[in-house]
C-alpha cells in the first residue's frame, strides 16, 4: 500500500455557497459533516478527510477483531484439573458447545448453529462455533454428548464433527433420528457414529463415567448430563424448563433433580434463556389445555402457526384434532418432517385419514378442517405470510377464519410478526395470540426454576450457560441473590477458559481460545471471511462506485473521458454535477500523479484514485461507497 499523501478536499463552510467546478489547485471543494465524537472545524489539515474515509473503509468489523485474537491455546491440563471451555452460546442464543477437558480426555456438548447471522455476517447462511481448540486436541477428543434435537444444539454437526476426528455421539432416540436426517442432505460427510443412551443409564467412555438424566423442554427426549470427575460432578443442563403446578414442581422433577442433588458436584451449567423473568414459567400442560378446548369450540375453520421446533404441541394439536373428529392439513416444510420424525421415533400415533393434502380441503366442512403452518414470527417464505398475502396455491382466508399464534415475539423479529399481522387483518379474520390467551409458552424456565434447579444441583461452582449476556448475568444475579456466593458464579465468554484446580480454586486464563464464529456462506465455510463480511456491511451502508479509467502508459494520460457505474450510493442522473466534477478529478488525479513516471505504476496510481475519490465523495454526500478503480493501460 502506498502512504503518500493524498490531495485532499479543501474546506469550506458547511453552510457556504459549493462551486461546482474543482479548484484550481485539483482539489475538489466541499465540506464534510463531523465524524461522531469530533469537533466540528478540526478538518483543515490536507489529506485529513482521506485518511477519515481510509479508517472508515478499513475499519476492522467485530468479526475482524474477534478473529484476531484468537491464537491462544493453552497448555495440556495438569492431572489436578478439570478444565472446561465453552466455545459457543454464551455470547447468544444458539451455536451452543461446550468442551469439558478431564481425566486425559475431552468431550464435546452440543454441536448447535446460529441462523440469524444479519449482524456479524450479513448474506451469510449461519455462523456455527469455533473449534480451533478441539482441532488442536482431537486426539483426546472422546465422544459428543447431543442434549436434544432443537437446530442450536445439534444444527453444526454435518459441518463441525469432521473437523475434529468425527467422534461418537451420544444422545437420545428423537435426536438420533433428526440428526440422522439432516445428515442425509449432505451425502458428502463422513458417516456418523450414533450410540443411543436413555436418562438413568450411564457410559464410560476411555477414563470417563458419563450418566444421562431427562429434563422437560418444547421437544422430547431432552437430556442432560453429568460427568465424573476425581473432585466431583460436571452437571450440563441442556435447554429445561420445570414441569409445576403453581410454581411447586412436579414429582417427577423433584425425583429426577433430587437423584442429582445427592451427588458430590462440582460444577454446573444451566439454560439462561429466560433467566431475565421472574417466577415460574406458563407449563406447557396449560397450552395444551388453551389450545384443546379453541380446538373443541371454534365453529369455523382454525390455522395455528406455530414453530417445527414446538415439537410436543405440534403433536397435542394433532391428538387434539383427532379427538374432536378435525382432518389437519400441515403447510410448511419443517413442521412436515417434524411429525414424519415423531411418527418414526415411535412417539406419536396418527390414524391414516387424519391428515390430508390441502387440496382436498373442499370436501370437508371447514368447522371440520385445522391447518397447523410455519411462519408465526412473520417468516417471509413461510406457509402464513404466504397464505395472508393471498400466495398460496390452495389456501385462502376468509372472515369466518380464526387463527391461532401459537409462539411469542422472538426479539429481533418484531417488523416481521408485525407485517404478518397487518396481513392477517386485512383478511378480516380472527386472531387469537400468546397476549390474549395462554397459547405459548416457552421451552425454558425462568428464575424461579432456574433457582430452585441451582439449589437442588448444589454444585461447588456454577457458569450461567444458554444466552446472550444480559441473560447469563440475569441467571448469575437471581441466583447470587438467591444465597450462591458470588465468588462460585463464572460468566464467560465464548472462548474463556475455566480451570479448576483440585477441585478448589478457579483459575479463569486471561486469554480465550479461538471463538470467531464460523461462517457458512453458501458452499464456504470458515472463521477468515470478516474482509467479506465487511465489504457486504459497506455496500449494504453506502454502495458502490466503479471507476474504469484507460490510461496510456507511455503518457499517463487518458485516452477517454472515465466511466462511472455506482450501485446503492446516489441516484446518477440526479447527480450529473458531482459526476462531471468527479471526472475532471479523476482525470487530474491519474496525470498529476503519472506526471514524470515512467513506466507508469499503475498500482500507484489506482491507489492514489481511490483515496481521492473516496474524499471527494465522502465530501459531497456524507457517504462513504466502496470506491473501485479498475485502470486498464494501453
Ligand atoms: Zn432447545
Amino acid at each position: 500500500m502506498n502512504s503518500a499523501p493524498a490531495p485532499a478536499p479543501a474546506p469550506v463552510p458547511a453552510s457556504g455557497p459549493r462551486r461546482d467546478a474543482p479548484a484550481p489547485n485539483g482539489r475538489p471543494n466541499g465540506s464534510r459533516p463531523p465524524f461522531r465524537g469530533e469537533r466540528r472545524g478540526g478538518n483543515n489539515r490536507p489529506g485529513r478527510a482521506s485518511r477519515d474515509i481510509r479508517r472508515i473503509l478499513r475499519r476492522p468489523s467485530p468479526v475482524a477483531q474477534k478473529a484476531r485474537e484468537a491464537d491462544y491455546f493453552p497448555a495440556l491440563p495438569a492431572e489436578n484439573v478439570v478444565r472446561i471451555v465453552p466455545l459457543g452460546g454464551v455470547e447468544e442464543v444458539g451455536r451452543n458447545m461446550v468442551a469439558l477437558d478431564c481425566n486425559g480426555d475431552i468431550f464435546v456438548f452440543d454441536v448447535g448453529f446460529h441462523f440469524k447471522a444479519e449482524d456479524d455476517a450479513p448474506g451469510a447462511d449461519y455462523t456455527l462455533p469455533n473449534t480451533a481448540y478441539l482441532e488442536k486436541n482431537r486426539d483426546r477428543v472422546r465422544g459428543v454428548i447431543i442434549t436434544h434435537g432443537h437446530l442450536d444444539h445439534i444444527g453444526g454437526v454435518p459441518f463441525l464433527l469432521p473437523r475434529f476426528g468425527n467422534p461418537p455421539i451420544y444422545t437420545r432416540n428423537l435426536t438420533a433420528i433428526m440428526i440422522k436426517r439432516r445428515q442425509e442432505e449432505y451425502p458428502d460427510m463422513p458417516k456418523l457414529n450414533i450410540i443411543e443412551v436413555e436418562p438413568g443409564q450411564s457410559v464410560t467412555i476411555s477414563n470417563t463415567k458419563i450418566k444421562f438424566f431427562p429434563v422437560t423442554h418444547s421437544i422430547p427426549d431432552s437430556m442432560g448430563a453429568s460427568v465424573e470427575t476425581l473432585y466431583g460432578n460436571i452437571v450440563i443442563s441442556g435447554d429445561l424448563k420445570l414441569d409445576h403446578e403453581n410454581g411447586i414442581p412436579s414429582e417427577r422433577e423433584v425425583k429426577v433433580w433430587g437423584e442429582l442433588s445427592k451427588d458430590k458436584n462440582l460444577f454446573f451449567i444451566a439454560d439462561s434463556t429466560n433467566a431475565q423473568n421472574d417466577g415460574f414459567s406458563i407449563p406447557e400442560k396449560r397450552v395444551q389445555l388453551t389450545l384443546d378446548e379453541i380446538i373443541k369450540t371454534v365453529g369455523s375453520r382454525l390455522i395455528i402457526g406455530t414453530f417445527a421446533s414446538q415439537f410436543e404441541r405440534m403433536m397435542h394439536i394433532i391428538e387434539s384434532a383427532e379427538k374432536y373428529g378435525k382432518k389437519v392439513v400441515l403447510e410448511g416444510r419443517s413442521i412436515k418432517n417434524n411429525i414424519e420424525i415423531a411418527e418414526l421415533a415411535g412417539i406419536l400415533k396418527i390414524s391414516k385419514n387424519t391428515i390430508i393434502p390441502a387440496q382436498e380441503m373442499g370436501d370437508y366442512p371447514p368447522d371440520k378442517i385445522l391447518i397447523v403452518c410455519t411462519g408465526a414470527q412473520g417468516e417471509e417464505f413461510a406457509a402464513l405470510m404466504r397464505i395472508a398475502t393471498k400466495q398460496h396455491k390452495y389456501i385462502q382466508f376468509n372472515e369466518r377464519d380464526t387463527v391461532v399464534l401459537s409462539s411469542s415475539v422472538i426479539p429481533g423479529n418484531e417488523t416481521s410478526v408485525q407485517k404478518l399481522k397487518d396481513n392477517l387483518c386485512r383478511n378480516k379474520v380472527t386472531i387469537i395470540h400468546y397476549k390474549s390467551s395462554d397459547v405459548h409458552s416457552t421451552g425454558h424456565g425462568n428464575q424461579g426454576e432456574l433457582i430452585w434447579i441451582n439449589q437442588q444441583v448444589h454444585a461447588k461452582f456454577f457458569m450461567p450457560g444458554y444466552g446472550y449476556y444480559s441473560m447469563t448475568s440475569s441467571h448469575a444475579k437471581a441466583v447470587e441473590q438467591a444465597g450462591r456466593p458470588r465468588d462460585s458464579i463464572i460468566l464467560a465468554d465464548n472462548g474463556t477458559v475455566i480451570d479448576i484446580e483440585d477441585g478448589e480454586k478457579l483459575n479463569v486464563h486471561k486469554h480465550k481460545v479461538p471463538s470467531a464464529p464460523l461462517v457458512v456462506d453458501g458452499f464456504s465455510i470458515g472463521d477468515r471471511q470478516e474482509v467479506v463480511m465487511r465489504d457486504r456491511q459497506s455496500l449494504a451502508k453506502d454502495g458502490m462506485f466503479v471507476i474504469i479509467v484507460t490510461v496510456n502508459v507511455k503518457t499517463g494520460k487518458l485516452r477517454k473521458s472515465p466511466d462511472i457505474i455506482s450501485r446503492g450510493f446516489v441516484y446518477l442522473r440526479d447527480s450529473q454535477g458531482m459526476l462531471n466534477e468527479a471526472r475532471l478529478l479523476i482525470k487530474k488525479t491519474v496525470e498529476d500523479s503519472t506526471h514524470n513516471m515512467n513506466p507508469v505504476d499503475l498500482d500507484y496510481v489506482r491507489n492514489q484514485l481511490g483515496d481521492v475519490l473516496a474524499g471527494f465523495l465522502f465530501s459531497r454526500t456524507n457517504k462513504a461507497p466502496m470506491v473501485i478503480p479498475v485502470l486498464i493501460g494501453v
